[in-house]
């Protein structure tokens, strides 16, 4: 489809990485364009441009009686497989750029892991750990009247992300609900708590689909001495729903957890963590850092250790041009949204580290959001046993269609190449195309099948 070519190689290593989200998202899709030859201009443009962008500022009155100005973004990326769908974080250092970016990211997740939802983000700049409970929960309202009828259970649909959480979506329900009295608005956010129609296994969601992504990974035995993840050595950056869940996941299918951190730091032990006793810590001195017995580790060494899998699991672009070099793992599972930069990934597939890719690695959370939202809609309540065996089924389901599709298109990319030297050197990292590749040209294959079903309107 594309006059040009672009796929990034050794070669696109610059002297200053552009981390900008926006770069980063047109990056990816120029790559995956490459492989989609049969696909209309056109409509690959379509795919890329966010439906709708929202703006908003607002003011909220602090407990000290002081009135402040907050911005909030919400971002429908594509609506053509469903409603948009997609978290709300709040974060000092959000941007309007970074929540498109995560929105266009969502998209491309529901595709691939088969859910009937578009891709959506949102978020509000602040920074909670500064904030009480009362004026989190008053910019929650506030920002949610805001976005007024541009959320609804057909519209779009938040949940939560970085630093909001099943309270934070019992608050956007309630003021949902006030606004439109007298109908069922369970469905119009998920991640609730069980007592407002929240599903079971939603708040573990994340993590439990990052352990199922990789044990089925690992059954294609491309690592070697990586069979499974029992006895293998794991480290995870960020110690919240996401980081905890995997680690505790990880941990009871036989790994041992040897790092984790959060924003204040990390702690190390190459015996392995007594995870119980990290999480009494981190309530009792709000910071993971300071165990007992532990070593205390920076995050930029914590991503350096020597380990068998690496798990980001807190913020976008932790690996990056400066320290992909130095990562020994044997293979990264990107739980965060977007933790390893376009230029770190030309670095690790040249070192022959895979990258289980965000998209299809943390889908385990919208996953069993639509789940809640089937049974917010039927008045139902699922066992927490039916909800994780149907999301194992998506999760093992999308992991064997990127598999699939990345040996297609390894094969195709090494005799478009040099036929001659891919037949002699088959396994050869830089003749790979990578993981994110292939998930990518999935989820845009589906996308772009069901846009000409449904056909250009009018
Ligand atoms: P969370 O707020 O529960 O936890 C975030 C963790 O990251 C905390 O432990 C925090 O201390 C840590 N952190 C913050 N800044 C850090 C830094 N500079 N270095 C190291 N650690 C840092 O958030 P979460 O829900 O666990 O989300 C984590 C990631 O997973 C995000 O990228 C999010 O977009 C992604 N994600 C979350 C979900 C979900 O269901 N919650 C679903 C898909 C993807």
């Amino acid at each position: 489809m594309s006059d040009s070519v672009v796929v990034l190689e050794q070669q696109d290593i610059t002297d200053t990485e552009n981390l900008d989200p926006q770069h980063i998202a047109s990056l990816r899709l120029q790559n995956v364009s490459t492989y989609l030859n049969g696909l209309h201009r056109g409509v690959f443009s379509f795919l890329q441009a966010p439906k709708r962008t929202i703006t908003v500022s607002f003011p909220v009155e602090m407990d000290d009686g002081f009135v402040r100005v907050f911005d909030g973004f919400r971002v429908v990326h594509n609506q053509v497989l469903g409603a948009g769908k997609g978290g709300i974080r709040y974060h000092p250092d959000l941007t309007f750029g970074e929540v498109r970016f995560l929105a266009s990211l969502m998209t491309w997740k529901c595709a691939l892991i088969d859910v009937p939802f578009g891709g959506a983000k949102g978020g509000v700049i602040c920074d909670v750990k500064s904030l009480s409970q009362s004026e989190i929960r008053r910019i929650t309202r506030r920002f949610i009247s805001e976005l007024g009828d541009n959320i609804g259970p057909h519209t779009d649909i938040p949940a939560p992300d970085l630093y909001t959480n099943a309270q934070t979506m019992a608050w956007i329900y309630d003021t949902y609900d006030i606004m439109h009295p007298g109908r069922n608005n369970r469905p119009a956010v998920t991640g609730k708590p069980l007592s407002l129609g929240g599903s079971e296994g939603r708040e573990e969601a994340t993590g439990r689909g990052v352990l199922y992504a990789t044990q089925r990974f690992l059954t294609n035995s491309l690592i070697p001495d990586l069979k499974n993840v029992d006895g293998a050595r794991i480290v995870i950056q960020g110690f919240g729903n996401v980081g905890y869940v995997a680690a505790r996941l990880f941990c009871e299918a036989g790994a041992k957890i040897i790092a984790v951190s959060d924003s204040t730091g990390g702690i190390y032990s190459p015996d392995g963590l007594d995870l119980g006793a990290v999480v009494v810590h981190k309530n009792d001195h709000g910071s993971v850092v300071g165990l007992p017995e532990t070593l205390s580790v920076t995050n930029d060494d914590l991503l350096e250790l020597e380990c068998d899998i690496l798990i980001p699991a807190a913020l976008s672009n932790q690996i990056h041009r400066n320290n992909a070099q130095n990562i020994k793992a044997k293979l990264i599972v990107e739980a965060a949204n977007g933790p390893v930069s376009p230029e770190a990934d030309i670095i690790l597939r040249a070192n022959d580290i895979p990258v289980l890719p965000d998209i299809l690695v943390n889908a385990g959370g919208v996953t069993v959001s639509y789940y809640e939202w089937v049974q917010n809609i039927e008045n139902e309540h699922w066992e927490l046993a039916q909800v994780n065996g149907k999301m194992k089924y998506k999760m093992e389901r999308a992991v064997d269609a990127v598999m699939f599709r990345w040996s297609e298109l390894s094969s195709i990319k090494k005799s478009s190449t040099n036929p001659e030297e891919a037949e002699e050197k088959p396994d050869s990292p830089a003749e790979k195309v990578d993981l994110r590749t292939a998930a990518l040209v999935v989820a845009v294959e589906r996308l772009a099948k069901v846009t000409l079903e449904r056909g250009i309107w009018p």
